[in-house]
């Protein structure tokens, strides 16, 4: 027997294509002489890679970043192996086969990964140095290590910390990336990623790595025209009724009306990603008119003031997705709001 199609969700997403190639092809034009990749881990920072990867394969990315092993399969259903690699490395002989295996190429981060590389019959890799993220990469005091010899890199990387900054961390950090990339053989350099663009031409390399700003995000303001938001989620009324003076809104009563007022109950929670700190002072849009959040966000929901506004069960509202401002207004960052969007979007 056939399932059936399910009827239209209560959440719809709207993914703008021709913005999301446009903020790739800016980057790229950013990127100067260095070609831009593409970070879609976290299944393309929550947006979907199967809308995501074509449209950004489409608009001419080549290198594609994962972080996990498990994000391999759902890319490689849109893109060549040899386009795919993964960030976090293999961690085991098992991981190690499955690069084989998928012909997705791994990053080494440690010499411990590098051993592991080479004694499982070697290959393309690429090599993360950590030139003073302290997260993941080899430090650079370990760049002569006979290990790192035998590996026959592609891509030497490197991550800033605070390229979103006018920090001098940045200054010290390319300094150790290009003294060690004079010590380790590679056919490319990559350091800078969306904001790390935006850094000038010392930044970029042969391959810059780009993420949150293809989907939207302005992680600083010189990116900011260059940028345009990609993501456009609604979510549908599923109740309006009448509240009466004295009448409390949501879990522990944190609203209560003061005069008659039309609520709306809408089908988006913190599950969703909605998160709680996004209902303080928040509002969701029904055509140009924003209808103030009342009390606090449930897991499935949240209640709004209709105002004067005609709202009826069955419509769509907008949830403001502008990230900078969605992130000024919640003190969660753009990256934050992008990765936790769940998996109850319908993609329309
Ligand atoms: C996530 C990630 C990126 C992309 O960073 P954005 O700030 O989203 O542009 C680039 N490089 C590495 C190593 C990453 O982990």
């Amino acid at each position: 027997m056939t399932r059936p199609e399910p009827p239209p969700a209560s959440l719809q997403m709207r993914i703008d294509r021709d913005a999301l190639m446009a903020n790739w092809r800016a980057l790229d034009r950013l990127s100067g002489t260095a070609t831009a990749g593409a970070a879609v881990k976290a299944n393309a920072y929550g947006l979907g890679v199967d809308r995501v990867a074509p449209a950004l394969l489409r608009a001419g990315a080549r290198e594609f970043f994962l972080a996990h092993w498990s994000e391999v399969a759902p890319l490689l259903g849109h893109v060549d192996p040899a386009m795919v690699s993964v960030l976090h490395g293999p961690r085991n002989a098992a991981e190690a086969a499955y690069a084989r295996a998928t012909g997705a190429t791994p990053i080494i981060n440690s010499l411990r990964q590098a051993r592991l590389w080479n004694e499982t019959g070697g290959g393309r890799c690429h090599l993360m140095i950590d030139s003073g993220i302290n997260r993941l990469g080899i430090a650079p005091t370990e760049a002569n290590d006979p290990e790192i010899a035998h590996l026959d890199i592609d891509i030497l990387l490197s991550h800033l910390a605070s390229a979103d900054e006018d920090s001098a961390l940045n200054a010290r950090q390319l300094s150790v990336f290009r003294q060690v990339s004079q010590q380790v053989k590679a056919r490319r350099r990559s350091f800078g990623n969306s904001a790390g663009i935006m850094l000038g031409a010392d930044y970029h390399f042969d391959l810059t790595r780009p993420g949150i700003a293809l989907y939207g995000g302005v992680p600083v303001s010189s990116l900011g025209a260059h940028v345009a938001q990609v993501a456009f989620p609604e979510a549908a009324v599923l109740q309006v009724r009448a509240l009466q003076p004295g009448d409390s809104v949501g879990y522990n009563a944190q609203w209560t009306a003061r005069r008659a007022t039309r609520a709306a109950t809408v089908s988006i929670g913190y599950a969703d990603g909605f998160l709680r700190a996004r209902g303080i002072g928040g509002a969701l849009g029904f055509g140009d008119t924003a209808l103030p959040i009342i009390g606090r966000v449930s897991m499935d929901m949240v209640v709004v003031d209709c105002g004067d506004a005609p709202v009826c069960e069955g419509d769509y509202l907008s949830i403001p997705f502008d990230l900078p401002a969605a992130s000024a207004l919640s003190g969660l960052s753009q990256y934050e709001i992008l990765t936790t969007i769940g998996h109850r979007f319908q993609p329309v």
